[in-house]
């Protein structure tokens, strides 16, 4: 059978993996060890020519494992599974997602030069963009989801360092309301700002919506980012993240990430190979759940308005509508609604809430609520809240795959 003709969610249980090279084991074991044994000192010598650059991998020449912290066979696996999904060229897996983003921004990016970025971002993005890079002498720029392409340029035009900008960096949908951001519009922008001197490098965090519900290289990005903590983890045990792209690019990110150490263990990387055998049917039926939540939010009387993709025919303009139709297959799993009131009705709804935890994070099987303007937003400067929607009366509830019934029931109780 032709494998590479097969759909990911049949390829996440074998993908890569040999049983005959490990007693035939059905599971990749976890190869906790931090060395591997050369079978001859040429071989040694072999392996470390093509790991450092000091020449090109032979056509025929099998590469075999150094160290852990180059590479590590349940690292290797997991990251050739994880481009299945995004149908990228090559993938690497860090510790966190913070990780992956601060490493593939610091390898692209230079003192000098220019970042465009969606706003607003995650949190911590945020924090690395406006401070560490800030302290390198690299210069950023926001832009809203409400923002025209003209008006875009007009920004990187008007910061006087249009000849120095190296990467555009967005998150769509926006966290918490899902505000939407067209991708190919960013890819139009890095195209007018490339040159034969320099790529624009457009990467997008897809950690909401992906590797199920959108696939951002095939709209024109060169990276996608992801905190594997949340949907590809999916169970709220593990803190990792992944970077995808280009082998040219990859390689120069896996590069930096030799020298930063930040690569996920073996343990990681097992607990991940774990979580991709169930994700599409976890994603699949954390959509259904919400679907039915957001439907019964929108018809309460203490429910002000609900922000969900699935309402976006109802609310939405034209512009949202057609990036909807272009970039996603699914509404999501992320639902945020305005209660009736403010910071205290929020407040009461989250403490009242049993089944649904009070928490941050998302993408996980169980379904957890919080309120963005005083939690994961907290750090937001007041304008962006104000622009977003991110206001007093905000919650925010990541569903995940309890029967939708009992979320309803929780979700009525605590209205109540
Ligand atoms: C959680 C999150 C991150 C950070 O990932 P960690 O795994 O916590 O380091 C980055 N981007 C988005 C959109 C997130 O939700």
């Amino acid at each position: 059978m032709d494998y590479s003709k097969m759909k990911p969610e049949s390829l996440m249980m074998s993908y890569g993996y040999k049983p005959s090279l490990s007693e035939g084991a059905i599971k990749c074991p976890i190869f906790q060890t931090s060395t591997f044994v050369f079978k001859n000192a040429q071989e040694g010598k072999n392996f470390f020519e093509v790991a450092y650059g000091l020449r090109e991998k032979g056509q025929n020449e099998e590469l075999g494992l150094i160290y852990s912290r180059l590479n590590n066979p349940d690292l290797e696996i997991l990251e050739n599974r994880l481009c299945l999904w995004d149908k990228a060229e090559d993938c690497a897996v860090f510790e966190s997602g913070m990780s992956a983003i601060s490493t593939a921004m610091m390898e692209i990016m230079k003192p000098g030069d220019l970042l465009l970025y969606s706003r607003p971002v995650y949190g911590g993005t945020d924090h690395f963009i406006n401070h560490f890079l800030k302290k390198l002498n690299i210069t950023a720029i926001g832009f809203l989801a409400t923002d025209s392409k003209e008006a875009i340029i007009e920004k990187i035009e008007a910061s006087g360092l249009a000849d120095r900008l190296t990467m555009i960096h967005i998150e769509t949908p926006a966290n918490p309301t899902n505000a939407l951001i067209d991708i190919e519009m960013c890819a139009d922008i890095k195209k007018k700002y490339t040159t034969s001197e320099k790529e624009v490098i457009l990467s997008v965090d897809n950690t909401y919506m992906g590797p199920i519900w959108q696939h951002p290289l095939k709209h024109g990005a060169d990276l996608v980012l992801y905190s594997a903590t949340k949907y590809i983890g999916g169970h709220s045990d593990v803190i990792a993240g992944a970077c995808l792209g280009s082998k040219e690019l990859m390689g120069r990110i896996k590069g930096l990430r030799t020298f930063l150490g930040n690569m996920a263990g073996p343990w990681t990387g097992w607990l991940l190979m774990r979580s991709l055998e169930t994700l599409k049917v976890r994603m699949e039926q954390q959509a259904i759940n919400a679907k039915h939540v957001a439907e019964y939010l929108q018809n309460h009387p203490k429910v002000e308005k609900v922000y969900y993709l699935g309402f976006i025919e109802q609310n939405a303009n034209a512009r949202e509508i057609e990036i909807f139709k272009k970039q996603y297959t699914s509404a999501g799993a992320m639902i945020a609604f305005d209660i009736k009131g403010g910071e205290k009705e929020a407040f009461s709804f989250l403490d009242s809430l049993q089944l649904i935890k009070l928490a941050v994070s998302l993408g996980g099987t169980e379904s957890l609520a919080e309120h963005p303007q005083t939690m994961t937003h907290a750090d937001v400067p007041t304008e962006d809240k104000n622009a977003m929607h991110i206001s007093e009366k905000l919650v925010r509830i990541s569903v995940g795959v309890e029967h939708y019934t009992d979320l309803i029931a929780d979700i009525e109780q605590a209205l109540k």
